[in-house]
C-alpha cells in the first residue's frame, strides 16, 4: 500500500538506508567515551517483526480495504514522529500507541471516504506526511479510544506549472527531492530546504510554516503559498490563487500553520523561482559573541538580503565547524540566477571588519556563473557538512541526551534575553547532566528586527532517566524563552509539545477564535486532537 521505495527508519531520521551501520555506531560511543565515562555499546536495533503491538480496536469497513491497512509494519512505522525520545523509545522497542489503521487515499474521492468513515464512527484523524515532527504531531493520543493516521504518500504529484506567473500546484505527498527534481528541468526551484528537506512533504510544510535553511528574505512555506485546498470534516476549504490580496483576512493563513487540527491539505500552489547560478560565499571569525552578532545585525539591516547569514557560537563553531571553541563564525552566502554577487559579499564583509571581524582571501569563495561550489571548504564547508549529514542514529541508546530548541526575538531584548535563556536553562543542564552539560546556539534565520537563535544542549543523563531529565530542561527552555519575550518556537512548530507554551504567549482571544474555527471546520474534533490547542 505505501508508495515510496523505502520504509523510514524507526530510530533515526531518514530511512532504513540511512541508518548507521553498527561500526559506526560504536565508534561513535567511543568517540564519546570521555563524556560517557565509559565506552557503551550501543544496544541492538529492533527487528520490526518482534516489535509488541496492541490488537486493532477497529474495525476497516470493506469499501476501504483497498487503501487502509493493519498491517504490522504500517502501525509499527506510523506511531512515532522524530523527536529523539521518540527515536530512543522506539530503539528500545516502545511502541505503545500505535495507529488502529493506516490509511492511504490515492486520490481525493478516497480521501474523502476515509474522513468521513473517521468521522462517523468517532475515530481520531492523524495527517501524516513525511513524519518528520519534532514536537510531537503524528502521535496518537494515549486516551483516545480508536485512531487512523492518513498517509498522504500516494498524493504526490506535480499537477501543474505556470512558468510564466511561476507557481506550480504540487499535491500534500510530495517529497522534498521529488518536487526539485521535477522542477529541474523547467529552471525552476521552489527553494525552500528545511534540514528535514529529504524526507519531509509539501503538505507537511505547509500544515506547519516550514522554515527552509536560507537565512532572510523568502525562506518560510508562508512566502510561497499563492493558494490551498484542504478537506475538513465539513467540506472543502479551497482559496484562489492571488498574487496578493487585501480582502480581509487571508483563508490562507488559517490553513498554513494548522498542524492537521482543521483539515487534511491534499494539494497547494506555490511560488516558484529560477535556480541560481551566482554565488559567494565567506566565513568571518569574531574574537567574541557579542560582536559578531551585532555584524550580523548591521549586515542584515543594510538589507543586502544574503541567502545565508548564520553565527556559530564558540561552543557550537568549536564543535561543528573546527574553530578552537573561542571564536564565533559568521557565515555570510549570497546567491541569485540573474547577477553576479560578489559586491554584495564585499558589502556585507565591510560590514563585519567594521565589527571586529576577520575574514582571509582563502575564506572567500565567489562563482560567476561557471558551476563552481563556494562554501565547501575551512569552517563553512565543516560546519555546511555536519549540517546536512546530521544523524541521530549515531549517538542514540548511549546516555547521552542531546536536543534543540529554537525561538525568536527582537534586537532591542537580544543580548538580555540570550543572558536569560543561558543562565536559567545552563543552571538545569548542570543540575540534570553535570559537568557533561554543553549548551551552544546559533542563529538560522535573521531578520531587521530580530535573530531566530537555535540552542543546541547534550550531556550525559543516567540511562533510562532520559525523559525526565529532558522534561525539566525543556519545561526551564519554554519559560525562559516565553518570559523573556521570544516565541516558544520559531519553525518547529507547535504541536503537542508545544501547545501548553503557545497559550501562554498568544492573545487568550485568539485561542477562542481558533477554537471555534475548529468546532465549525471538524464539529466531532477528530482530527489531532492536542496539537496546537490542549485537549
Ligand atoms: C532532522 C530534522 C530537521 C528538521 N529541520 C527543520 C527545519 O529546518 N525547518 C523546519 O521548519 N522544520 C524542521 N524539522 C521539523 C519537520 O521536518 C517539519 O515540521 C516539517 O515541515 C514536517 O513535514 P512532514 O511532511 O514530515 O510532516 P509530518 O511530520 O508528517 O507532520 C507534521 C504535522 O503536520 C500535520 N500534517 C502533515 N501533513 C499534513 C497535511 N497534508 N494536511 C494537514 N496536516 C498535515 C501532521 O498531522 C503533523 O501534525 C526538522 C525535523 C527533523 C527530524
Amino acid at each position: 500500500m505505501p508508495v515510496r521505495n523505502e520504509r523510514r527508519s524507526l530510530w533515526t531520521w531518514g530511512y532504513v538506508s540511512d541508518e548507521p551501520t553498527d561500526e559506526a555506531r560504536r565508534a561513535a560511543a567511543k568517540a564519546l567515551s570521555g563524556r560517557l565515562g565509559a565506552v557503551v555499546e550501543p544496544p541492538p536495533a529492533p527487528r520490526i517483526e518482534d516489535i509488541e503491538l496492541r490488537a486493532p480496536r477497529i474495525a476497516v469497513p470493506d469499501k476501504l480495504r483497498d487503501w487502509v491497512s493493519q498491517d504490522h509494519v504500517e502501525r509499527v512505522t506510523h506511531t512515532h514522529g522524530g523527536h529523539p525520545l521518540e527515536l530512543l523509545a522506539a530503539l528500545r522497542g516502545e511502541f505503545q500507541h500505535p495507529p488502529d489503521a493506516v490509511a492511504h487515499p490515492r486520490n481525493e474521492d478516497e480521501l474523502e471516504a476515509t474522513l468521513a468513515w473517521c468521522d462517523a464512527a468517532g475515530c481520531i484523524a492523524i495527517p501524516y506526511g513525511g513524519g518528520t515532527t519534532v514536537v510531537w504531531g503524528v502521535n496518537v493520543p494515549a486516551t483516545c479510544e480508536r485512531a487512523v493516521t492518513i498517509d498522504l504518500d500516494h498524493l504526490n504529484g506535480v499537477l501543474e506549472i505556470d512558468p510564466v506567473s511561476r507557481a506550480g500546484r504540487f499535491q500534500a505527498g510530495l517529497l522534498g527531492p521529488d518536487l526539485e527534481a521535477a522542477l529541474k528541468p523547467h529552471d525552476l526551484t521552489l527553494r525552500h530546504f528545511p534540514q528535514s528537506f529529504p524526507w519531509s512533504t509539501v503538505g507537511g510544510w505547509v500544515a506547519t510554516r516550514s522554515g527552509g535553511h536560507y537565512a532572510t528574505n523568502h525562506t518560510h512555506i508562508d512566502d510561497f503559498v499563492e493558494s490551498t485546498r484542504m478537506l475538513t470534516p465539513a467540506g472543502w476549504f479551497e482559496s484562489r490563487r492571488l498574487p496578493g490580496s487585501g480582502a480581509g483576512p487571508s483563508p490562507d493563513r488559517l490553513v498554513i500553520g494548522s498542524e492537521g487540527i482543521l483539515g487534511i491539505i491534499s494539494e497547494c500552489w506555490l511560488r516558484l523561482q529560477k535556480r541560481p547560478r551566482f554565488r559567494a560565499t565567506a566565513g568571518v571569525t569574531f574574537d567574541d559573541w557579542a560582536s559578531g552578532t551585532e555584524a550580523v545585525r548591521h549586515v542584515v539591516q543594510a538589507k543586502l538580503w544574503p541567502a545565508n547569514l548564520r553565527i556559530l557560537d564558540p561552543v557550537e563553531a568549536g564543535m561543528n565547524a573546527g574553530l578552537d571553541g573561542r571564536r564565533s563564525l559568521v557565515i555570510i552566502g549570497f546567491e541569485s540566477a540573474d547577477i553576479p554577487q560578489g559586491p554584495n559579499l564585499q558589502a556585507a564583509l565591510a560590514i563585519a571588519r567594521a565589527c571586529g571581524g576577520q575574514v582571509g582571501e582563502n575564506d572567500i569563495a565567489v562563482d560567476d556563473g561557471h558551476g563552481e561550489a563556494t562554501g565547501r571548504g575551512g569552517a563553512v564547508g565543516a560546519w555546511r557538512n555536519a549540517f546536512i549529514g546530521v544523524n541521530a542514529g549515531l549517538t542514540i541508546g548511549l546516555g547521552l541526551l542531546a536536543d534543540t530548541f529554537e525561538t525568536a526575538c527582537t534586537w532591542d531584548r537580544w543580548p538580555a534575553f540570550d543572558a536569560a535563556v543561558r543562565e536559567r536553562v545552563g543552571r538545569v543542564l548542570r543540575e540534570t547532566m553535570g559537568a557533561s552539560a554543553t549548551l551552544a546556539c546559533r542563529f538560522t534565520h535573521v531578520y531587521p528586527d530580530g535573530p531566530a537563535p537555535y540552542y543546541s544542549f547534550s550531556g550525559v543523563v543516567p540511562r533510562g532517566g532520559e525523559q525526565e531529565a529532558w522534561a525539566a530542561i525543556k519545561a526551564e527552555a519554554t519559560a525562559a524563552v516565553v518570559e523573556a519575550g521570544g516565541t516558544v518556537t520559531h519553525h518547529h512548530a507547535v504541536g503537542r509539545m508545544h501547545a501548553a507554551g503557545w497559550a501562554r504567549q498568544r492573545p487568550p482571544l485568539f485561542g477562542e477564535v481558533l477554537r471555534a474555527a475548529k468546532r465549525t471546520l471538524d464539529p466531532n474534533g477528530i482530527l489531532n486532537p492536542g496539537v496546537l490547542l490542549e485537549a
